[in-house]
């Protein structure tokens, strides 16, 4: 395991993408969101990514300098095209027109299909929630990402399908929710594979559709499956992520045969709300905030433990790892000086 300063990891993968032809702007969106999901402990969506960026970029998968395209504006409802480009700018320009027509409007829908991958969800709400906006997202992928077995089921069917939500919090950091509805993200086998560690009991089946804690299971012929997180719970959550995802945004819901299953393609339904326009925007800081207070002051149930709220621990590795630099395998690390060597990039020195 590597430590290294997330300004240097920061500054090698915008480089990075600026050889696979990316603008310096553009670099710098997709090098600060993974660099950050890094820093949050979600290494699943972090710098691992790098590698398999640069190949869908180079095989055409993703489109460098793509913005967004509006493709039908009723005001507080709009309706968006990512066109494949790189979710972390399409997801960014997505948020920032979401807020203003919120601001605008009191509420805005935003209904967005064919961006590249939007990384950590929680990007999203926490960047509205920084313009006083609460929110909450739903994603699918329409095809590749075909990952998870359904409640009840032994094979791929549904997407892993992120949820996430947040909301500002008077003189802190917002609350920002981000789940799969997987019991698990792909990003953590893919992590487990490389550091050749063995997963927990109760988060995949192999091939064959039997329990197993081998990550290379999951890659196999025939795959295995991810399960989705509290049974049945999770299971109907993801196929409704599908549907206000997927289906509503003409982007489709998970399915091998969809136009655009060959690549890795995120619809996102994001709801977005002024709390200024419901009411007393004070009124509404002030139940949140004696929310956070009543929720935490539970006695912990481990001696010495403490009740977290969403996006707690995300800041707390966030402190250790802004001190002591990232964590990067070997395998993560070997993978990205190849992608980088591959664009005569040369890799730093750590
Ligand atoms: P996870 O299981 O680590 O859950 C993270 C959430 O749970 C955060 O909100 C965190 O603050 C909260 N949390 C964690 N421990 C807690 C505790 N002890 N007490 C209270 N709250 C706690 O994350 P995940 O479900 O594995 O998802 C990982 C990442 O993968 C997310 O960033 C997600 O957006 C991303 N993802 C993206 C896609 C995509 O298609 N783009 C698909 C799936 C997942």
């Amino acid at each position: 395991m590597r430590r290294i300063p997330s300004e240097v990891m920061q500054a090698f993968a915008r480089e990075i993408f600026i050889a696979a032809g990316s603008n310096a702007d553009e670099a710098s969106i997709i090098a600060d969101h993974l660099v950050e999901a890094s820093l949050m402990g979600h290494d699943s969506h972090g710098v691992i990514r790098i590698s398999k960026y640069v190949d869908w970029v180079r095989a055409g998968q993703v489109v460098a300098n793509r913005h967004i395209r509006i493709d039908k504006d009723k005001g507080a409802l709009l309706v968006a095209d990512g066109g494949f480009g790189y979710g972390q700018v399409i997801g960014k320009e997505a948020m920032e027109l979401a807020a203003e027509r919120a601001h605008k409007h009191g509420m805005a829908t935003l209904s967005l299909r064919n961006s590249g991958h939007l990384g950590r969800i929680g990007a999203w709400p926490e960047l509205l929630a920084k313009r006083g906006l609460a929110s909450v997202h739903f994603v699918n992928t329409s095809g590749f990402g075909i990952l998870v077995a359904p409640h009840g089921g032994s094979d791929r069917r549904l997407s892993a399908n992120p949820i996430a939500a947040g909301v500002p919090v008077q003189g802190g950091a917002p609350i920002v929710l981000d789940i799969a509805s997987s019991v698990v993200a792909e990003g953590k086998i893919q992590v487990a594979c490389n550091k050749g560690e063995k997963l927990s009991e109760g988060l995949l089946l192999d091939g064959q559709g039997h329990p197993t804690t081998d990550p290379a299971a999951f890659y196999a012929s025939p795959p295995g499956a991810i399960l989705p997180f509290g049974g049945h719970k999770g299971s109907g959550l993801s196929f409704f992520c599908e549907v206000l995802a997927g289906s509503l945004s003409g982007g489709f819901a998970s399915n091998p045969d969809s136009p655009t299953a060959g690549r890795l393609v995120n619809n996102m339904l994001s709801l977005v709300f002024d709390p200024e326009a419901f009411g007393s925007a004070g009124a509404f800081a002030e139940d949140v905030k004696r929310l956070t207070v009543w929720t935490k002051a539970s006695p912990p149930i481990d001696p010495g433990g403490r009740v977290l709220l969403p996006g707690e621990i995300e800041a707390q590795t966030r402190k250790e790892r802004e001190a002591n630099g990232l964590q990067i395998d070997s395998e993560t690390w070997r993978k990205i000086a190849a992608s980088a060597a591959l664009l005569g990039v040369n890799s730093p020195k750590v």
